[in-house]
């Protein structure tokens, strides 16, 4: 994919941009060994201040960066302003609480393995490659960012092709505030040339968020060398909505949860799974709740859905969908890519699905939602559980046996009860089964890239 901000919007090619050099990769990975160095070395109050000034440059430079998320992927202006300010409360978040969470871990009773004093500390590792997508392009970087330069490692950025302008703009925030040069900076590169930088010897670690198939070629590389990695990969979350539910706000939630960020995001309500005493109501409700989103120019302040962040993107989801409808589903909401410039497609959804359709198995990186009728919370638990993925889920219940009943058997890295899912700094992130490994966000997600030092002492 060449190296481009492509507007969604319109269409047009806006801007191109020469990849980087080998020499220049070379020059950027040498400046990022030379900065760990510096930084291993620098405290965590020190680390702090620096990471609070970068992240009271996000919020100075909210509008500028806004405008290049709206500008390269379509989110609606709204949604990128709250991206960029959820970076920066992510940013001190970890500016507050690194210290704490690598504090050394003293074993309580050293005698038993014949020690004056042991036990753990965390230390940095070097270098950390991380390659991300376009859908959240400043706040999904930053969360690897934050932790990242708060344990002492440095971080080189591979983002995606289409948002390159983001990714010039995270190039040079850390050093803006104060950190050492080198300490974090993009290579533009293509995908093809990730391998030859983590096979880098001075690359000790990777971390990627994307499709299935990107994970799986960089857990291969990264097995071959012997380095850690972190996957976060694709979802399609369950979202459950049982009889006692509150109907009316589970089909509002639902909305947001399907078509936040125009329905692309990893973490999106994708599978609407419901009781079929509720099933009528929710999914009238459902339906005409998505059928009142608002498409439209995402510069637009009123705008609640943009156009989807690539053609192939559009196209891919419209395939889905008219191969569901060809097997019998059942449009109750949109259906189709409007006429006119942009990648547009309408907020859809589909009911009366079945195995056979590739909506069943497939994620729906888009504004679609299924929904299916369960006749038994066992049988909504047998769907929910029912694809390879396991990133998210949410279960609509006020019976609190039924909430511990489902929060025991969903197979997935979180479950999200009476709401949606959403990330926090301070709650771990993360998927099971083909969702990826490790974990982002929280204590964890900061130790994923530390040496955890086992230290005796006689
Ligand atoms: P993608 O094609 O996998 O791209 C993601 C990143 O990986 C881009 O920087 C891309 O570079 C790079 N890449 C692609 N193939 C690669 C390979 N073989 N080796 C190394 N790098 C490679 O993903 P996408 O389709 O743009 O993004 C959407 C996917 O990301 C969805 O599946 C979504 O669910 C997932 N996602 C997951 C999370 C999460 O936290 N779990 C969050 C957001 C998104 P190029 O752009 O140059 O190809």
């Amino acid at each position: 994919m060449a190296i481009a901000t492509i507007n969604p919007f319109t269409g047009e090619t806006e801007q191109t941009f020469e990849a980087h050099t080998e020499e220049e990769v070379e020059r950027r990975i040498a400046r990022a060994q030379a900065a760990f160095e510096v930084l291993r070395e620098t405290s965590f109050a020190q680390r702090a201040e620096w990471m609070h000034r970068a992240a009271d440059l996000l919020e100075e430079d909210v509008e500028e960066a806004a405008r290049l998320i709206t500008l390269e992927m379509g989110r609606p202006i709204k949604g990128a302003r709250a991206e960029v300010l959820k970076a920066a409360k992510g940013l001190r978040f970890y500016a507050d609480n690194a210290e704490q969470f690598l504090a050394p871990e003293p074993l309580a009773d050293p005698a038993a393995v014949g020690a004056s004093a042991a036990g753990t500390r965390y230390a940095p590792i070097g270098i950390v490659l991380a390659v991300m997508p376009w859908n959240y392009p400043i706040w999904q970087v930053l969360r690897f960012a934050g932790p990242a330069l708060m344990a002492g490692n440095t971080g080189l950025l591979k983002h995606a092709s289409n948002v390159p302008q983001a990714a010039l703009y995270l190039d040079t925030l850390f050093e803006r505030a104060g950190f050492p040069e080198g300490s974090f900076h993009s290579l533009l590169i293509p995908a093809s040339r990730v391998e030859g930088v983590l096979r880098d010897p001075r690359v000790k670690a990777a971390t990627l968020t994307g499709s299935e198939p990107a994970g799986r070629s960089l857990a291969s590389i990264s097995g071959s060398e012997v380095k850690h990695v972190v996957l976060e990969l694709g979802g399609s979350d369950p979202f459950i909505v049982m009889p006692s539910a509150d109907i009316e706000r589970a089909a509002t939630v639902a909305v947001t949860a399907r078509n936040q960020n125009n329905g692309q995001s990893c973490i999106a309500g994708k599978r609407f799974i419901v009781h079929a005493d509720v099933y009528d109501e929710f999914t009238e409700l459902f339906a005409r709740k998505t059928a009142a989103l608002k498409l439209g120019d995402p510069f637009e302040e009123s705008t609640d859905i943009g156009p989807l962040a690539t053609e192939g993107g559009r196209d891919e989801l419209a395939g889905q969908v008219e191969d569901a409808v060809a097997k019998g589903a059942r449009v109750l909401a949109g259906g189709k890519a409007p006429e006119g410039a942009g990648w547009f497609y309408e907020p859809t959804v589909l009911a009366d699905i079945t195995p056979e359709m590739r909506l069943h198995l497939e994620e729906a990186f888009g504004p679609v939602a299924t929904v299916y009728r369960a006749e038994s919370r066992e049988e909504a638990l047998r769907i929910a559980n029912g694809t390879t993925f396991g990133l998210s889920s949410a279960v609509w219940t006020q019976d609190a046996d039924e909430q511990e009943w489902f929060i025991d058997r969903l197979d997935a890295g979180a479950v999200f009860v009476n709401g949606m899912t959403a990330s926090y700094p301070e709650l771990p992130f993360g998927g099971v089964k083909d969702s990826g490994v490790g974990r982002e966000l929280a204590a964890v997600g900061i130790r994923e890239f530390c040496n955890l030092k086992t230290v005796w002492r006689g």
